[in-house]
């Protein structure tokens, strides 16, 4: 158990307390570890959250109103509003932030605007909202070149004013693009929010899709697994395939996207996805609904326009599974702080049994390379 984790070290007491209260070790959880602060490569977490007030208020603020449509997404953000600690761990831009970055030995986070973001405020407001978040983290970016890096929030609602956001984004240097999946049941597989795929690709901005809760969570609440252990990869599961299998990669072939969680499971299906497809295409009425043939086996897409983070997943074998099918340069490295901060878990990748230089890949140039990271 690290200092962190057992509330013990000065100035760190408290944090999780009540809310994330950490795990003891259980199963295949990392055996505590040591961190090797002269390893031969830089840890460049690529899936790590922030918010800032003004957001947190709008979405409780819509979901109290009364207002709003039934949004599990935006329920969430309202539990999430009501925990204090996790609250000021992702409101923290600063000290407290660089301070446990330092703890566990992380060089740089990319920081995305967590689940839900802007795409669940009152219709209208979430623009000016990824504006704001995107001074914010800019903001945070100057303060910290050599800390933090960003993805720029925007609201798909929006379709004009997320391109032009897409556009200012890039200006300001940030680094790619996060939306939180679903966007009360929409996803950007629907052709009407195309121009903001072409948007990203023009802007040479990668797209994160981050998880968030699942639009039909009733299904999944009632069963206690909303969240992690299935709500929130199964709809980045949708999101994902829902994109592959509309042509989206086809239309914009330079489009970049990056899902977490171990590619939210889709790696292990490669081999029956490409199957499947070759049974099925030219005969929709075998998988339902109108896709087009595409120009290459559904394989092809996970080797060329989609790479996969580690997000909570420091697990050796899955990890060398799929830099073997995806290749070494696909895998990037995420911790997802703060809902899951483990410095066993650092030690346990330092501890991996990998090439120097393919691990040198995972922790830090597949970052650089993807998110176009300097400095
Ligand atoms: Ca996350």
């Amino acid at each position: 158990m690290s200092k962190l984790e057992d509330g013990s070290e000065k100035g760190l007491k408290g944090h999780f307390k009540e809310d994330f209260s950490l795990r003891t070790r259980i199963g295949l959880a990392p055996r505590a570890g040591h961190v090797d602060r002269d390893a031969p490569y830089q840890r460049i977490a690529t899936e790590e959250a922030w918010t800032f007030p003004a957001l947190v208020k709008a979405q409780v603020e819509y979901l109290e109103s009364g207002a709003a449509p039934h949004d599990d997404s935006l329920k969430m953000a309202g539990l999430f509003a009501h925990m204090p600690s996790l609250q000021e761990m992702l409101q923290d831009l600063g000290d407290l932030r660089i301070s446990h970055m330092d703890e566990y030995v992380i060089d740089r986070q990319l920081l995305l605007l967590t689940a839900p973001g802007v795409q669940v405020v009152k219709p209208g407001d979430g623009t000016a909202m990824a504006r704001e978040a995107n001074d914010i983290a800019a903001e945070a970016c100057r303060n910290h070149p050599d800390r933090f890096s960003a993805c720029a929030a925007f609201d798909p609602r929006d379709v004009a004013g997320s391109v032009k956001e897409i556009e200012r984004a890039a200006g300001l240097g940030l680094n790619g693009a996060v939306l939180n999946s679903h966007f009360q049941g929409h996803y950007l597989d629907e052709q009407d929010y195309w121009p903001i795929l072409e948007a990203l690709e023009a802007n040479d901005l990668a797209l994160y899709i981050h998880p968030t809760a699942p639009f039909n969570a009733p299904h999944y609440e009632e069963r206690g697994f909303f969240g992690a252990l299935a709500g929130f990869p199964h709809d980045v599961w949708l999101h994902t395939m829902g994109l592959v299998l509309s042509g989206a990669f086809d239309r914009f072939p330079k489009l970049r996207l990056v899902i977490g969680h171990m590619g939210e499971c889709l790696p292990l299906h490669l081999y029956r996805f490409d199957w499947m497809q070759g049974n099925a295409d030219g005969r929709s009425h075998l998988r339902g609904g109108t896709q087009p043939t595409l120009q290459h086996p559904i394989s092809y897409y996970f080797k060329n326009n989609i790479w996969i983070t580690t997000s909570g997943v420091g697990w050796e074998p899955a990890i060398k599974f799929c830099q073997e099918v995806l290749g070494p340069d696909r895998v990037l490295y995420a911790m997802d702080y703060p809902y899951q901060q483990s410095y066993d878990e650092v030690a346990a990748y330092d501890r991996m049994d990998m090439d120097a230089r393919v691990k040198k890949m995972l922790m830090e140039d597949n970052a650089r390379s993807v998110f176009r990271i300097t400095g």
